[in-house]
């Protein structure tokens, strides 16, 4: 082991920020760490704001990762509700104007909601807690919702909405649903999804601008001249990493925060990241950044280590799932770099029913993800394949004994 650090200032108190401090504790470090987080909140997940909570099934307590006894328990000194503001060498100033200094600095600041041009207070975006209160609060009220953006958040709002029984209107710029995430072919099968639940998803469409709704509620106008209007307005065309920050450090983060094999971030001595806004390079020397719930974890159990100069756990697959019109969309491994995909299971590419569906991703002759439609026995089966990156045969020899 390498001389451990006296002082871990870990950046940002959201998943990938706990489970660093998480990370340390479990791998025996004694030292002093801090944990600074914008929000006043203690450290919560993000994953059922899009789902439990604003369906109403959950209350907002329940979302809560750790309180804040529980932060004391990990010996952790919080500075919440303040954001940090400036990276110098070893130190991190606050908004508050105080500084504090660290020999290890773990930037997790996750993304915020990108917005469209002009776009009107009252029109939602969905990323932090107090963001799904305030859309619960809204949905609570409407009959009809206007949702820009057909990923997973503008699904899962989507999904949400049709269930307390309010019209959705679905505006996506791309050809299909998720199609960036899940390729053109499986995000048509996710389309369908739309339909049966009865949304009425508009893809390929343009918006020109917000208009005036009349006297209440939120409208577009579509490129053509077309007007669609909601109740209320949700904005879900993704996120960008929250580095404004580290403007000053000269390093270049428009695509994330470039990062080595273990998260240390290029041109900062001492300064490690993870999470949504950490961009990791692969074993092929490309780089990457994943927006998933199990990759902030994943990442923080290498960082932990690496800091501490403590054996590495072995490299994981990345994993992403999404809840939408009640299935589980699942996805495993990276699809980005497949030039083919094969269906494995289930009808959904032929028409049939969507749930059950699986379909492989392939670069070449090699397997690098999977994707299913509420079909977690299958996901589980292929993820070994997708980590050692099986060949055609392998796949179909899988393929054939889960049939
Ligand atoms: C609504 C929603 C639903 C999701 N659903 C899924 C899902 O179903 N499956 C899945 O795999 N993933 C899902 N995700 C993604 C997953 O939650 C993220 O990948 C994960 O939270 C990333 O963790 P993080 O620590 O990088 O960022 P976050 O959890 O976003 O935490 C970052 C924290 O840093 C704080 N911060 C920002 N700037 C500063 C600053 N300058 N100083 C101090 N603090 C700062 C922020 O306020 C925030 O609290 C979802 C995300 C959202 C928003």
């Amino acid at each position: 082991m390498t001389a451990q650090p006296e002082h871990v200032l870990v950046v940002g108190a959201g998943l990938g920020g706990l489970r660093t401090v998480e990370q340390l504790r479990a791998a025996g470090y004694q030292g002093r760490i801090s944990l600074a987080g914008a929000e006043v909140h203690p450290p919560y997940d993000r994953p059922p704001l899009s789902k439990q909570l604003l369906t109403g099934d959950w209350t907002a307590e329940r979302v809560v990762l750790r309180t804040e006894d529980g932060l004391d328990e990990l010996g952790v000194r919080t500075h919440l509700g303040l954001r940090a503001v400036a990276l110098r060498p070893g130190e991190v100033e606050l908004s508050d104007g105080a500084s504090l200094y660290a020999d290890a600095i773990v930037v997790a600041t996750g993304l915020v909601a990108r917005t469209l041009p002009g776009q009107p207070a009252q029109v939602h975006t969905l990323r932090t807690l107090d963001d799904a209160l305030a859309l619960r609060t809204d949905l609570e009220k409407a009959a009809s919702a206007l949702v820009v953006g057909a990923g997973f958040i503008g699904a899962e709002v989507a999904s949400a909405a049709r269930g307390r029984g309010v019209d959705v209107t679905v505006l996506e710029a791309a050809a299909a649903p998720a199609e960036r995430a899940l390729g053109a072919e499986v995000a048509a099968v996710a389309a369908r999804l739309f339909a049966e639940a009865g949304v009425d998803l508009r893809t390929g469409v343009s918006i020109t601008g917000f208009t005036d709704p009349g006297e209440a509620g939120v409208a577009v106008e579509l490129a053509g001249g077309e007007q669609v209007r909601g109740d209320l307005g949700v904005v879900g065309i993704g996120g960008r990493p929250d580095l404004d920050w580290l403007a000053d450090t000269g390093v270049d983060t428009t695509a994330g925060l470039p990062c080595t094999a273990t998260g240390r971030v290029e041109g900062l001595d001492g300064v490690w990241a993870v999470g949504d806004v950490a961009s990791w390079t692969d074993r092929e020397g490309r780089r990457h950044r994943h927006e998933h719930w199990t990759s902030a974890g994943d990442q923080a159990a290498v960082v932990a280590r690496d800091i501490l100069g403590a054996e590495l756990p072995p490299p994981a697959v990345p994993y992403f799932w999404s809840d939408q019109f009640g299935l589980k969309i699942q996805l495993i491994g990276r699809p980005e770099l497949a030039d083919s995909v094969v269906p494995l299971h289930g009808s959904g590419f032929d028409g049939g029913p969507v749930r059950g569906t699986v379909a492989g991703y392939l670069a070449g002759d090699r397997l690098v993800a999977v994707a299913g439609f509420g079909a977690a026995r299958f996901i589980a089966r292929y993820r070994p394949l997708v980590a050692e990156g099986a060949d055609r045969a392998a796949l179909e020899h899988t393929r054939a004994a889960l049939s």
